[in-house]
């Protein structure tokens, strides 16, 4: 045989109508069944001293569970059987009892004793990937499963049946290219996307519409999905974030967004930075909203896409009374705001028992120029806050922390572009603010940690003094 040649033949075994034994009732077995279950066969697993978890099973009916060991006669009509009764010699013998029955075994873990071995598999149902190594790296499988696994959308199977519901009508009012076309773009995220804001069976009826033609019905209804695009490092991104950038027609995107997420967007999609950006071209509210608005007008695909979490100072309301008025639908995605992010930088719980039971999100900064709060409140012993929009604001702060009795020595950490290439974190007091910005030169973006300091192993550093650090986990990370 040459080496070259595979030595397995992957193929899929048709379980309806069919009978699988399991020999062993151990944890091997709750592995194996654990796929197993996931078929149509009919599953009997044999052993004496069976796991909970296949008592269970066997309780659901899930199962046939005979508490005995497996045994030559057990074979007849059964398919396929899995050995792992604990004993090499016992296993064996089976083995050989099975193959003069016709029945194909694998013996678990026994490569050497087997006639098939088993794939690590993507489950998308009717859509199922199965990857093996020949047995030969089982780490690098692993690792490959899990790229596939995020890789592939989890509404995939109910996407590929309702590809199956709609093959016939596609078959019988498109043909040629504009069958193919029609799948293409089916696959390529117009299915996904009506599948996502309608649900199956209206899905349905609207591909039905549309292929036959019925009056009023285009292809796809705008939508706008407003999307936090987390503090800046893309692995920080949620999985739904990701996938409607790469679907996206059109992205509005505010100017704080790390460009990195950004290049998960489909070449072909429009991107327009909204930004309001001191310097260049500022757009209004008012812009923002027409842009939205016009954009999925067209049927587009929209994502407006915004730093950190889109609830917390990113006029969402604003932006949401809009769209409601131009009669527009449209859903919110989470993100991890900067906060957030800034608190794990310098490994700090935001909340602490016997410190701090509440903890604010405040902005220096609102429409009218300095934001008034109660500053009684924050100044207090142990409050604990986070100042968003703070570096132009920084003196005004402290000077209102002061004067309502905040002590000088209030720890204060800043979070300069939290979880992005160039992350800093710097240490000060309320006393030494001023002078922590003057001498690092912070420019922003940067959250103003009020009320905790960071923790020192993770940085290595207690006063500003000292300088720019990375913190320890993205210093790892990047
Ligand atoms: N919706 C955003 C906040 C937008 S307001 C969120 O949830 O994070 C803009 C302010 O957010 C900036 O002035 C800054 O204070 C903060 N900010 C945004 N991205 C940041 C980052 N990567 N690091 C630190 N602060 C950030």
């Amino acid at each position: 045989m040459s080496t070259e040649a595979m030595r397995y033949l992957p193929i899929f075994v048709d379980t309806s109508a069919c009978r699988i034994v399991v020999g062993g009732a151990g944890t091997a077995a709750v592995s194996k069944l654990r796929v197993l279950l996931k078929t149509q066969a009919n599953v009997s697993v044999f052993g004496s001293h069976p796991e909970a978890q296949i008592i269970e099973w066997a309780g659901q009916g899930r199962l046939s569970l005979h508490r005995r060991d497996l045994s030559a006669a057990d074979f007849s009509g059964v398919k396929l059987a899995y050995l792992c009764s604990g004993s090499v010699i016992r296993d064996r013998e089976l083995l050989h009892a099975a193959r003069a029955m016709g029945v194909t075994v694998n013996t678990v873990d026994d490569a050497g004793s087997s006639d098939f071995i088993s794939p690590a598999i993507v489950d998308r149902n009717p859509v199922v990937v199965a990857i093996s190594s020949s047995g030969s790296a089982p780490v690098l499988v692993q690792s490959i499963r899990s790229t596939i696994e995020q890789l592939l959308d989890h509404n995939l199977g109910v996407l590929a049946r309702l590809a199956a519901h709609l093959r016939p009508v596609v078959k019988s009012s498109l043909q040629g290219k504009a069958r193919l076309n029609f799948w293409r773009d089916f696959l390529a995220g117009t299915g996904a996307r009506v599948l996502d804001q309608h649900g199956f069976s209206n899905a349905r009826r609207h591909f039905q519409a549309l292929l036959r033609d019925e009056p009023g019905v285009t292809a796809t209804k705008g939508h706008v999905s407003i999307v936090g695009a987390g503090p800046g490092d893309p692995e920080l991104l949620t999985r739904r974030a990701a996938r409607l950038l790469e679907r996206a027609d059109v992205i509005l995107t505010d100017r704080l967004v790390d460009k990195r997420i950004l290049d998960l967007a489909r070449r072909e999609a429009l991107q327009i930075e909204v930004g309001k950006s001191a310097g260049g071209v500022s757009w209004t509210q008012h812009d923002i909203n027409e842009a939205m608005i016009s954009h999925a007008g067209t049927g587009a695909a929209v994502v407006r896409l915004k730093a950190g979490d889109p609830v917390v100072f990113g006029r969402l309301d604003e932006e949401l009374d809009a769209l409601d008025e131009a009669q527009i639908e449209y859903d919110i995605v989470p993100g991890i705001s900067s906060a957030n992010a800034a608190a794990s930088a310098i490994g700090r719980s935001l909340t602490r028992r016997e410190r701090n039971s509440a903890v604010s999100l405040i902005t220096a900064q609102d429409a009218a120029g300095y934001a008034e709060h109660d500053w009684r409140a924050l100044a207090a012993p142990g409050s604990t806050f986070a100042i968003y929009m703070g570096v132009r604001a920084a003196r005004f702060v402290q000077g209102r922390l002061l004067l309502h009795g905040a002590a000088p020595t209030v720890p204060i950490v800043i979070v300069e572009r939290a979880s992005q290439l160039r992350q800093r974190v710097v240490n000060a007091t309320l006393g030494s603010l001023l002078e922590a910005f003057a001498d690092q030169g912070i420019a922003g973006p940067a959250v103003i940690l009020v009320g905790v300091d960071s923790r020192a192993s993770s940085i290595g550093a207690t006063q500003a003094s000292t300088g720019p650090q990375l913190a320890a986990g993205y210093a790892q990370a990047q």
